[in-house]
């Protein structure tokens, strides 16, 4: 009894100092298992009386439940040890700065752009796109640029082997809206065209906006309204601006558009070559032979017709002095806007 009471001892002291899951069973192994302390005691007890035996059997079991207590309450206290160390591992600081999210911002070709249709959708003008694919037929030939052309020598295309090309200018656009819906139309067509050609000042890649008016009476007066309204609008700024004749296939007459420099309101600085003025668009009243095709009575209904490049307008919006800068997709730059 007294052995029996010196193991049962051990072992409570044994799982109470045990500092690991795995230390405890081992515990448990040494005196409970098949060959541990309890049933080797058992063993040695072959020789027992009859008499003797349920005192004995009684201390036994009394001793492995006093063990295996011992063991749970242990078990107990170090799983709560071990949880309590890993939620204090995993504990929030709620009264940290967040990291917060790295905002996203717009292109300023795409600012631009939102900026146009905002201003033409209010004057009640349809907005397209046209497609970037085109054919020469209403790249050139429907604009009244016929193949021999010199016109179409100086557009740079990119043709494919099939003969289809990148439209080099949004008036394909045009042709292909008023194949739908005939005059009284308003109109602008917006987006990439290509023209091959690389530099300071050229990108193969560049956007244009392009215009349309039809209707009975209109006027070169309502080109000119028109325009001024929109860069006004568009700079923010009361901008003198001067029609200068040109030529253009696909309408008569026609005009090249300059605006009072933004930078220095026409007083000469680098931006504007010391002129004062800025080259911004070109305009004209669309040529009959490019409407009587599309069976327009260019008796009753003329318009006016202009494109301006919209890279420009937004170099010179956000005072961007390489147009490189808008395709290069820098995120310092970017992020500027
Ligand atoms: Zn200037």
């Amino acid at each position: 009894m007294q052995k029996l009471n010196q193991i049962a001892e051990q072992a409570v002291l044994s799982a109470e100092q045990a500092v690991s899951l795995q230390q405890l069973d081992e515990v448990r192994i040494h005196y409970l298992g098949k060959k541990g302390q309890v049933t080797e005691f058992l063993k040695s007890l072959a020789n027992i009386s009859p008499e003797e035996r349920p005192l004995i059997g009684q201390s036994v079991n009394q001793a492995k439940e006093t063990i295996q207590e011992a063991i749970q309450k242990r078990l107990e206290e170090l799983k709560s040890a071990e949880l309590a160390k890993r939620l204090a591992g995993e504990t929030i600081d709620v009264t940290l700065p967040g990291r917060g999210h790295a905002e996203g911002h717009l292109h300023p070709i795409t600012r631009t752009i939102m900026r146009i249709e905002d201003y033409f959708t209010q004057l009640g003008f349809d907005i397209t796109g046209g497609q970037e694919i085109e054919n020469e037929y209403y790249n050139f030939d429907a604009l009244n640029i016929p193949a021999h052309h010199p016109a179409r020598a100086m557009h740079d295309t990119f043709y494919f082997e099939n003969g289809l090309l990148l439209r080099t200018h949004t008036s394909p656009g045009q042709i292909r809206y008023l194949e739908k819906k005939q005059p009284p139309v308003r109109m602008i067509a917006l987006g990439r065209v290509f023209r091959c050609e690389s530099d300071v000042t050229h990108t193969p890649m560049f956007h244009q906006l392009e215009g349309l008016c039809l209707d009975k009476n209109i006027c070169f007066s309502d080109l000119k309204g028109i325009l001024k309204d929109f860069l006004q609008f568009f700079f923010e700024d009361e901008l003198a601006m001067r029609f200068r004749p040109s030529y253009f296939p696909f309408t008569e007459p026609s005009a090249e558009v300059d605006m009072q420099c933004v930078m220095c309101k026409g007083k000469g600085c680098r931006i504007c070559k010391n002129t004062g003025w800025l080259e911004i668009l070109g305009c004209g009243m669309v040529h009959p032979s490019v409407l009587a095709p599309l069976g327009v009575d260019t008796d009753t209904i003329n318009g006016f017709a202009f494109g301006v490049g919209i890279d420009r307008l937004a170099m010179l919006r956000y005072q961007i002095n390489d147009l490189r800068l808008l395709f290069e997709n820098d995120i310092r730059f970017l992020q500027q806007f």
